[in-house]
């Protein structure tokens, strides 16, 4: 009941929205907390650009550079790209938000694969749009039910590569299938916040395709192999009439001073993000290999190519119980019931001592559920 007899009414779409929940960053009482829930770089951040960031302290009162004008020239150069046609958010939260704001609204649809990004489903409600999702090939995306899902309605596709939270990986060609096959007038938004953690013959094809095409965005973040989540920097990519579009509805000064400043040092610090790659990648497969060996015991490994792995249950350990067992000894892992997955736990590739420490406790809680 509402205290009052009159009071403002959120749009009927706001209210249908179930808010997002981010990962846990606290675990019992006085205990040593590992926070496997969020994706972020066990490796911390670039030195380079924690010194950036540092060095931008005396400038609080100054408004930032409202055009990231710097960085957009720094992305541009790394990616040879044409920086009139690079946007930037806060977080690449906001462009996936922009993107939906701009495209879509009230009887439009906007179109997902079943196990994506919690934020799409935000995004399309948000501006009162109908969130569509398409039935997973065995977690991964699938072009043709994505495909098999498009209507005259449809306004926005979004697909993440590597995809969070499964991990799953869809090659170029598969894209390029889906890019081909979308009427022109449909945005197909590419997240690749993981990007960077592929390796560097591994493309989707993103960035040709957006360079090309006149309903192709590309997003990607400095908060996942870059280390910066704290800032919230993210960044797209697409055809001049695209961006100004989103530009027209973003926040005026949505990209911090210190943030820039740190986010080109972290493009510029190749090495930082080569090791993390490195660290991931070894990990990540021990990681997959562990979990192989408890496959008797109804453990898998989503195969990802990402920098965490969907693990699902299906014996006497669920996946609740794995989660409440870990979390009793401080290792905080993400279980996504609330998006169909009550039998999956998504666990972040940590440092070697956390991934080692974290896959005994998980031997231990399978053992003693027999
Ligand atoms: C983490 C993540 C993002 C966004 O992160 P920001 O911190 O807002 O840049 C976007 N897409 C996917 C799939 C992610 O996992």
């Amino acid at each position: 009941m509402t205290e009052h007899a009159k009071s403002p009414r959120p749009k009927d779409w706001i209210m249908g929205i179930a808010p997002y929940v981010p990962g846990r960053s606290t675990a019992g009482e006085g205990r040593k907390v590992i926070k496997l829930s969020s994706n972020e770089n066990p490796l911390g951040t670039s030195p380079h650009a924690q010194a950036a960031f540092d060095g931008g302290r005396g400038s609080l009162s100054r408004y930032p550079d409202p055009g990231a004008t710097a960085l957009r020239e720094a992305i541009a150069d790394k990616y040879a790209l044409d920086p009139a046609r690079v946007i930037y958010g806060t977080g690449s939260d906001e462009i996936l938000h922009l993107a939906a704001g701009a495209f879509a609204g009230v009887g439009d649809e906007v179109l997902f694969v079943r196990y994506g990004f919690a934020v799409y489903e935000i995004a399309a409600r948000r501006v009162g749009a109908t969130p569509v999702i398409a039935p997973d090939k065995d977690y991964a995306t699938d072009v043709d039910t994505l495909l098999a899902a498009v209507t005259p309605n449809t306004r926005v596709v979004f697909v993440a590569n590597p995809n969070n939270p499964t991990g799953t990986y869809t090659p170029a060609a598969e894209i390029v299938r889906l890019h081909a096959a979308l009427p022109e007038d449909v945005l197909l938004v590419l997240d690749q916040a993981y990007a960077e953690y592929l390796e560097p013959d591994e493309d989707d094809g993103g960035f040709a395709l957006a360079q090309g095409a006149s309903n192709v965005l590309v997003t990607r973040t400095f908060s996942k192999i870059y280390g910066l989540a704290a800032e919230r920097i993210g960044w797209g990519y697409g055809s001049a009439d695209i961006i100004e579009a989103l530009h027209r509805i973003r926040a005026p000064f949505n990209v911090t001073t210190a943030g820039q400043r740190a986010a080109i040092a972290a493009l510029a610090d190749e090495d930082f993000v080569h090791a993390s790659r490195r660290h991931n990648a070894e990990w990540r497969d021990w990681f997959a290999r562990e979990i192989a060996a408890m496959g008797n015991k109804g453990l898998r490994a989503i195969p990802s190519k990402a920098n965490f792995v969907l693990v699902t249950f299906s014996g006497a350990l669920s996946a609740e119980a794995a989660y409440e067992g870990l979390m009793a000894e401080g290792y905080i892992t993400r279980w996504l019931p609330g998006q169909g997955l009550s039998q999956g736990l998504r666990i972040t590739i940590g440092t070697a001592e956390e991934t080692r420490g974290l896959m005994a406790m998980l031997r231990g809680l399978v053992e003693a559920a027999g």
